[in-house]
């Protein structure tokens, strides 16, 4: 440190000629983003309730949304948002993974990415055509094989190294129950029974 008295006082103005620098003038037309008007919800969707939410979050549940992703009622609720689903995918990685409740596909798709082999299974015929075309907008539909069956069927034929469970856990109603009891599932089936399913294999 330089004894005090040295140290000299330095006038900064002395170095820049404030009255000269050029003024920085935010033109009216630098720093404006491009908006586009949102897109209304579409006539079919906006009956549904809570529909504004979800319409509003559709890039967040598939990215390609608009390259013609498909989703019933139901999944605008229920589907695994794209990065969460892509964050499960990662800690999955592995040779055969199955998808157990597929749904319309956006776990499965993800895993496409990094598995080798992807088994997607579900009970609803309309829903395995839903997740067969999403996997087709993400180019990934010769990646996974698509079983129209019940789980507790079809897994045991199955020798996979990763099982994925998301199943049907009974809708948002959960919410106003203060305990939510694995082995109700929300009256739609036994959260444990699944488990021993999967982990029989
Ligand atoms: P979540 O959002 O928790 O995954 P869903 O209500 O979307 O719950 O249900 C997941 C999927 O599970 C649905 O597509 C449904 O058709 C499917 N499903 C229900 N029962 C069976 C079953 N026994 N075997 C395979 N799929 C099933």
């Amino acid at each position: 440190t330089p004894d005090e008295d040295e140290v000299e006082v330095v006038d900064n103005d002395q170095f820049y000629d404030v009255k000269a620098s050029p003024k920085i003038q935010k033109s009216k037309h630098i720093g404006k983003l491009a908006r586009h008007p949102p897109t209304p919800i579409p006539k079919e969707l906006s009956s549904l309730p809570h529909m504004s939410k979800y319409w509003a979050q559709r890039y967040r549940l598939f990215s390609r949304y608009d390259e013609g992703v498909r989703l019933d009622p139901e999944s605008w609720y229920s589907v695994t948002p794209e990065k969460i689903a892509e964050h499960i995918a990662e800690r999955c990685r592995c040779d055969l993974i199955v998808d157990g409740f597929c749904g319309v596909g956006g776990n499965a798709i993800q895993f496409a990415f990094s598995c080798e082999r992807v088994i997607a299974i579900d009970i609803d015929p309309a829903k395995i055509e839903l997740a067969r075309h999403n996997a087709r907008v993400y180019g990934v539909e010769d990646r996974i094989e698509f079983i129209v069956g019940n789980f507790f069927q079809v897994l045991p034929t199955l020798k996979p190294d990763v099982v994925f469970l998301s199943p049907p856990w009974g809708g948002p109603e959960y919410l106003g129950q203060e305990v939510f009891d694995l082995q109700l599932m929300g009256g739609m089936m036994d959260g444990y029974t699944v488990f021993k399913t999967a982990k029989q294999v």
